[in-house]
């Protein structure tokens, strides 16, 4: 084994569909053909947004595609002490101030506009807490390329605890990534202009940065992202090779050749012919 440690993260709002699948083929490709490990993590940590029984059920239709983790699953809604933990430090370095603004108060503003940042205006009280954002943040990202960003004119301080008390995703993903010593991360694109929050964070909590590989997202037809949330049809794990060729196909790879009847040996013939210079930063065809 190398030290190579990747990770495929989903949120249990749904049943696998094909986006998730292309980034967990994604992911785990890159860490068999780095002979590292593979972890999954089961982002619960939303539980208005999730529905009873879809992490396991994503856990079993992993398996069907032949993924399985390489270490027990970890799930968010277990980790709240290192949420907290990690908040206390940016709380005592400065980095954090109440925010009392409720959404509708910030309407119209793509970026934070500092309104609570000095102090909290009379008659407001704390809903969120934000980071103060400073500098620029750069990165080189393996398939998007050179990504810079100043999040003071991109998002301004943002939200890394909620109204509702909940861990704010930015900041959980943070914590997470480098508890399970994660060095590269591979995921669709939709997260790209998450990342540099995540970096900026990393900063501020002196961790290591990570390495990144962001994938080309998958449409509808009607040039939608699919996601749960846009209701895109499940794979079918009873009838996994179709979607899992596609998958592989969408992410720009040669597919193996002769007679596959399992997934076992679709993953044996499949994975030397393996390319990350092959995925194409965009994706015009539909799946
Ligand atoms: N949980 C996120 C999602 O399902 C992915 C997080 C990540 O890969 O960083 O969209």
């Amino acid at each position: 084994m190398s030290d190579y440690r990747g990770r495929f993260a989903p949120s249990p709002t749904g049943r696998l569909h094909f986006g998730s699948l292309v980034a967990a083929v994604a992911s785990f490709a890159r860490a068999r053909t780095c002979s590292g490990a593979w972890l999954v993590r089961i982002e619960d940590l939303d539980p208005p947004r999730e529905r009873p029984g879809a992490a396991q059920a994503m856990i079993q239709d992993l398996a069907h595609f032949g993924m399985h983790s390489d270490e027990p699953v970890l799930y968010q809604s277990g980790r709240d002490s290192a949420y907290r933990e990690a908040l206390n430090r940016l709380r005592d370095q400065g980095d954090l101030f109440p925010c009392g603004c409720a959404r509708k108060d910030l309407k119209g503003h793509r970026v934070y506009p500092g309104t609570c940042e000095g102090g909290l205006p009379p008659g407001r009280s704390e809903r969120s807490l934000r980071v103060r954002v400073r500098g620029t943040v750069s990165f080189t990202d393996a398939v998007q390329g050179p990504v810079t960003e100043v999040l003071a004119d991109t998002t301004g301080a943002f939200i890394v605890r909620r109204a509702d008390g909940l861990t704010a995703y930015q900041l959980a993903v943070v914590v997470d990534d480098h508890f399970q010593e994660i060095t590269e991360v591979v995921r669709g694109s939709d997260l790209l202009d998450s990342t540099c929050r995540q970096i900026y964070l990393q900063t501020l909590l002196d961790l290591p940065r990570l390495d990144y590989v962001h994938l080309p997202i998958a449409t509808g037809p009607g040039g939608e992202k699919l996601s749960k949330q846009t209701n895109a049809q499940p794979v079918d794990p009873q009838n996994p090779l179709p979607a899992l060729v596609n998958a592989w196909r969408f992410l720009g790879q040669r597919a193996p050749t002769g007679t596959i009847a399992t997934v076992d040996q679709f993953w044996a013939r499949a994975l030397p012919l393996w390319r990350l210079e092959n995925i194409p930063r965009v994706r015009e065809m539909q799946p």
